[in-house]
C-alpha cells in the first residue's frame, strides 16, 4: 500500500510555525509520505486574507523549500469561485484512488466543521486528523460531538483509505496569523514564530503594515 498523504489547508496569511511543526508531527505518527499545503483563493467562512493569493503561494513555497515533507500544491487558486474542502478532497481523491488521504485540522476548525459544504461527505473522501490548538476553546456542539464518536479512530483503521477520525496530539504553539500580522503592523519582531525567509518576504513587500 503506497503512503498516506496529508492535507493542510487554508489562508496561510502567512504561514507561521503553528501550521508547519503540528503537521510534522502529524506526519510523523500516522506515517504520511508528506504533507500537501493548500492556500484557498477565496475561503467560505471568513474574511479575504490580505495578502494576495501569489504572495501566499510564495511565502508557502519559501517556508518549505527545503523540507521534502511538505509540498505546495496551487489546486484552489487555479480553481473558480468559493474553495469548498469537498471539491479539493474530490479531486485528490481522483487523483489517489488508492492512497489513503488526512485532512488535517486544527481543533478550532474541527468544531466548526458542520458548517462546511457537505461536511458529512469529508469522511467519504478522506480521513480527519484533528490536532489540538492551544486555547479555550467552546465545546463541540451536539452534531459534531455525535459525529465524531461515531467515526473516532481505533489503531486496526490504519489501513483504511478514508472515513476515520484521528486525533492527534502535538506540541502546543500559542502562534496565529493574527498575532503576526499585529506585531508586523506594530513594528514588533517576529523572529521565531515563523520561517526567516517568510518574514523577509513580509518585510521586503510591506506587507501587512496597514492592518
Ligand atoms: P488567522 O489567525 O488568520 O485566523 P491561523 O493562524 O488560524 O490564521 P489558518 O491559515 O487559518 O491560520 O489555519 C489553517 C489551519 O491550521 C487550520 O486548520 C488551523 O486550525 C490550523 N492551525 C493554525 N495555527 C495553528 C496552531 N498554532 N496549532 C495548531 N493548528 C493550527
Amino acid at each position: 500500500m503506497t503512503k498516506a498523504i496529508g492535507i493542510l489547508g487554508g489562508t496561510f496569511d502567512p504561514i507561521h510555525y503553528g501550521h508547519l511543526r503540528p503537521a510534522l508531527e502529524v506526519a510523523d505518527k500516522l506515517a504520511l509520505s508528506h504533507i500537501r499545503l493548500i492556500p484557498n483563493a477565496i475561503p467560505p467562512h471568513r474574511p479575504q486574507p490580505l495578502a494576495t493569493a501569489e504572495q501566499r503561494l510564495i511565502m508557502l513555497q519559501l517556508a518549505v523549500e527545503n523540507n521534502q515533507q511538505f509540498k505546495v500544491d496551487d489546486r484552489e487558486l487555479t480553481r473558480d469561485g468559493i474553495s469548498y474542502t469537498f471539491d479539493t478532497l474530490a479531486s485528490l481523491r481522483q487523483e489517489y484512488p488508492t492512497t489513503a488521504l488526512y485532512l488535517l485540522l486544527g481543533s478550532d476548525a474541527f468544531l466548526y466543521i458542520q458548517t462546511w459544504h457537505r461536511w458529512q461527505e469529508l469522511l467519504d473522501l478522506a480521513h480527519i486528523a484533528v490536532m489540538q490548538r492551544p486555547g479555550e476553546l467552546p465545546e463541540m456542539n451536539q452534531d459534531t460531538r455525535i459525529w465524531y464518536q461515531q467515526y473516532l479512530a481505533s489503531s486496526e483503521d490504519i489501513n483504511l483509505l478514508h472515513g476515520k477520525i484521528w486525533p492527534v496530539s502535538v506540541t502546543q504553539l500559542m502562534i496565529s496569523a493574527t498575532a503576526i500580522r499585529s506585531m508586523v503592523a506594530h513594528d514588533q519582531s517576529t523572529q521565531f514564530l515563523l520561517p526567516d525567509a517568510v518574514a523577509c518576504f513580509v518585510k521586503q513587500n510591506k506587507m501587512y503594515s496597514a492592518e
